[in-house]
């Protein structure tokens, strides 16, 4: 049979700031902190990990905060923009939400759906679009009640330094299916009902450059470990040099770059977030790898302290 993933497993980005980042994320998006731990590779940053109550598959947004990076610049070769989904009749709540933060919106469409297109504190560019798909969330914090809470991703709008050579991955390796064509985007639908839609800009894009405020890479749904071997053959019989089998302690991953540029990775929806910590409590303790556990005092000496609270404006 042929392989197809059921959509964005998760998407990791960089930014500066771990306080301003869960003050965002968590503040004002609602989602859960469901994982604090560190970059496995660099232990004096944090590896933050936002999503549903459960950071299910299809939900998760995760950040490496690096308080000295460089500001990289969105362009070719990117996620240049994260979608998530609300419920249907919400998005007005979320516009007056973000008119209540001070956040600029820019409102929009695309292949007939509304938007509402934000920056998160780092320069990310973020959108929200209402849709029946996809479970809801049973997650809520400050002000949003999980009736208005973000599902999960939409999908995400790919630029690319080769538009045609990224349409052809999605299709041929991914096995998403092409639905619609408008203006410059191409979007194609994976056979899951979260992180489903991926639109490719076609227009012509100059690299961007890698930094705070842009994704780092976009991770695809695989079942289980069996079914990512069958992926890593398939990626590697495509022509694409996929890494090897790598344990992420939550998922595990292999990466490729595709040839617009963009770093994609497959990532097991097995064990999860709650594999290490009770799901009641995930994400209020740092969490670090068996090996990492003996330099716990000096690791946690290094992090800025990060608070998930709720927002003066959401007091009142
Ligand atoms: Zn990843």
């Amino acid at each position: 049979m042929r392989q197809q993933t059921t959509g964005i497993h998760h998407v990791t980005a960089f930014v500066r700031h771990a306080q301003a980042t869960v003050d965002f994320y968590s503040g004002v998006l609602g989602l859960r902190l469901v994982k604090k731990t560190i970059n496995f590779d660099a232990p004096e940053v944090y590896h933050l990990y936002f999503g549903n109550e459960a950071g299910s598959p299809g939900t998760a947004i995760t950040f490496f905060p690096w308080p000295t990076s460089r500001q990289g610049r969105i362009g070719g070769g990117q996620v240049g923009i994260t979608s998530y989904v609300v419920p249907m009749g919400s998005l007005d709540f979320w516009k007056s939400r973000f008119e209540k933060f001070g956040i600029a919106m820019t409102l929009t469409r695309r292949f007939g759906e509304e938007l509402v297109q934000i920056e998160d504190p780092d320069g990310l560019r973020i959108e929200i679009v209402e849709r029946e798909q996809g479970a809801a969330s049973k997650w809520a914090f400050g002000g949003v009640p999980a009736d208005k809470a973000i599902k999960g991703f939409g999908g995400a709008v790919l630029f690319s330094t080769a538009p045609a050579r990224t349409a052809a991955v999605l299709e041929q390796v991914m096995g998403l299916v092409k639905i619609s064509e408008e203006g410059d985007f191409v979007r194609f639908q994976a056979a899951g009902d979260l992180g489903n839609l991926i639109d490719v800009n076609v227009a012509p894009m100059s690299p961007g450059t890698g930094g705070a405020g842009t994704v780092h890479h976009i991770a695809w749904r695989a079942q289980d470990d069996e079914d990512h071997a069958r992926w890593r053959s398939l990626v590697d019989e495509s022509g694409f040099r996929p890494t090897p089998f790598i344990d992420r302690q939550y998922f595990n991953a292999i990466y490729f770059r595709e040839e617009g540029g963009i770093l994609f990775e497959i990532a097991t929806d097995p064990p999860g977030f709650s594999r290490d910590e009770p799901a009641e409590t995930m994400g209020n303790k740092l969490m670090l790898p068996e090996w990492l556990e003996a330099h716990r005092a000096e690791i946690e000496e290094g992090l800025p302290p990060i608070q998930v609270r709720v927002l003066e404006a959401d007091q009142q």
